[in-house]
């Protein structure tokens, strides 16, 4: 193998309150991160392009080199499942949500609070898949409250969903969209009519079924709406990797890689059976980094490069939870980056560590800032390393104060810190990460310009 990229869904961050005005890669103790990144470089990437605020499919169509109008989230999502697709299916990618009623249109939460349990989805689907459409459709749920809807057929993708919180780039509204044509096609304006006629039943079907009386009794969100987006007619025209293996194991990434022509190594996610949809996801991320390592030492001899995306670390930022983002990293820095630290320099692997897009705990969704990337390039230590290897093991906030320092004093004073802003440069953050040797990306470029894909 020559070399490994790890995505971090949503790694980018801005400073939160919580941890002091540090972001949680800041305040994260990662010494097997920071060992990989005091022998690399660092630099900045923009996954799509600046001020563009990415979803996740996005932002990887657009960092694996392809053009976003080649591909659509509906069908690679519906790809990442056990669907079979045929020409003019149309693929949508589906949040089971909770809105006020039909008429005032009010997201009360895209995600019906995060705590919708597998079972319960299943029971909604059931129901939702019994409603009579002049077409026939496959709605499935694919975990938590993500599901694919796909209507069978010759319909047209030339539409927008009615989840207006996604829209190119462009940040969220918390009404329901409307389902519209983008084109005058009389074919595209009667898939936009079924499209709603499915979502108006599915809200009547689902607002007093019996699983979301429940909820409501417990106090719990009712998941009694779907908003789609992302509406695919076409396979995806995605660049070819086949040299590549790629642990996903989200419908979207799985999806991608397989029509990227990677092998795909996946493992059942563990099914969330209360509410507590962090427990569910911990006890995920244990299994993906544990997955992660298993497949790269049974298989780094029989591929060229790895794709990992470990996606929990995006769920807190949209949830506003520093502290949980802060300890999930510092869990995959105990695990798969111990794993890799050992296991790359002897076999002469490169790596990439880098996020998707940002997603700043302050902000609850994805923005615009650029992601930190790390590449490790196997090249001996900086001299500075073990010197700070001291700083970050016993005194973390240490380096802080010296960075607070060097901005607040006049240059003469920044000459005599000089040495100890060398020594802050080895943790891998946006700060850091803004001054690295690598500069300014842009996600298309990513894998040319460390020889990714060689
Ligand atoms: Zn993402
Ligand atoms: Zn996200």
């Amino acid at each position: 193998m020559k070399g490994i990229l790890v995505i971090l869904d949503g790694l980018g961050d801005l400073p939160c309150k919580q941890l002091g005005e540090k972001t949680p890669l800041e305040a994260a103790e990662m010494p097997n991160l920071d060992f990989l990144a005091a022998r690399g470089e660092m630099g900045y990437m923009y996954p799509v392009k600046p001020g563009f605020i990415p979803q996740s499919d996005e932002a990887i169509v657009s960092i694996f080199g392809n053009d976003l109008n080649n591909s659509s989230r509906g069908q690679l999502e519906a790809r990442g499942t056990d669907l079979k697709l045929i020409r003019g299916d149309l693929a949508l990618r589906v949040n089971f949500a909770t809105i006020d009623s039909l008429e005032k249109g009010n997201i009360i939460d895209r995600r019906a609070g995060r705590t919708l349990t597998t079972l319960e989805a299943e029971i909604l689907s059931k129901a939702i898949n019994k409603i009579t459409l002049p077409c026939g459709f496959v709605f499935k749920p694919t975990g938590q409250h993500r599901a694919v809807l796909v209507l069978r057929g010759g319909f047209s993708d030339n539409i927008t969903g009615n989840d207006s919180a996604y829209l190119m780039g462009i940040r969220e509204s918390s009404k329901i969209g409307a389902f519209k044509a983008t084109d005058d096609d009389e074919n595209t304006q009667y898939t936009v009519n079924i499209l709603k006629e499915f979502a108006d039943k599915v809200f009547h079907v689902l607002n007093n079924h019996p699983i979301n009386e429940e909820r409501r009794k417990k106090g719990l969100l009712p998941a009694n709406y779907l908003l789609m987006r992302g509406a695919g007619i076409e396979t995806p025209k995605l660049k070819f990797y086949k040299k590549w293996l790629s642990v996903s194991y989200m419908p979207l990434e799985i999806g991608f890689a397989r029509t990227s022509g990677m092998k795909v190594f996946s493992f059942d996610y563990p099914k969330l059976k209360g509410f507590d949809s962090y427990q569910n996801l911990r006890e995920g991320l244990e299994k993906a980094c544990d997955f992660s390592v298993k497949v790269l030492q049974k298989n780094h001899k029989d591929f060229d490069y790895a794709y990992v995306h470990i996606k929990e670390t995006d769920f807190p930022g949209h949830d506003n939870k520093p502290l949980e983002k802060k300890s999930m990293l510092e869990y995959i820095d105990k695990t798969l980056f111990e794993f890799l630290r050992k296991f790359v320099p002897p076999n002469r692997i490169r790596v990439i560590v880098t996020g998707d897009h940002s997603t700043p705990c302050k902000l609850k969704d994805h923005s615009a800032d650029p992601v930190p990337v790390l590449f490790y390039n196997v090249s001996p230590p900086k001299k500075k390393s073990k010197e700070t290897g001291f700083f970050s093991r016993f005194n973390p906030y240490q380096k802080k104060n010296a960075d607070v320092k060097i901005i607040g004093n006049d240059s003469e004073a920044m000459g005599d810190l000089k040495g100890e802003m060398k020594a802050t440069a080895e943790k891998f953050c946006e700060k850091n990460a803004k001054n690295g040797k690598l500069g300014m990306i842009l996600g298309k470029d990513l894998l040319e310009k460390t020889g990714f894909n060689k």
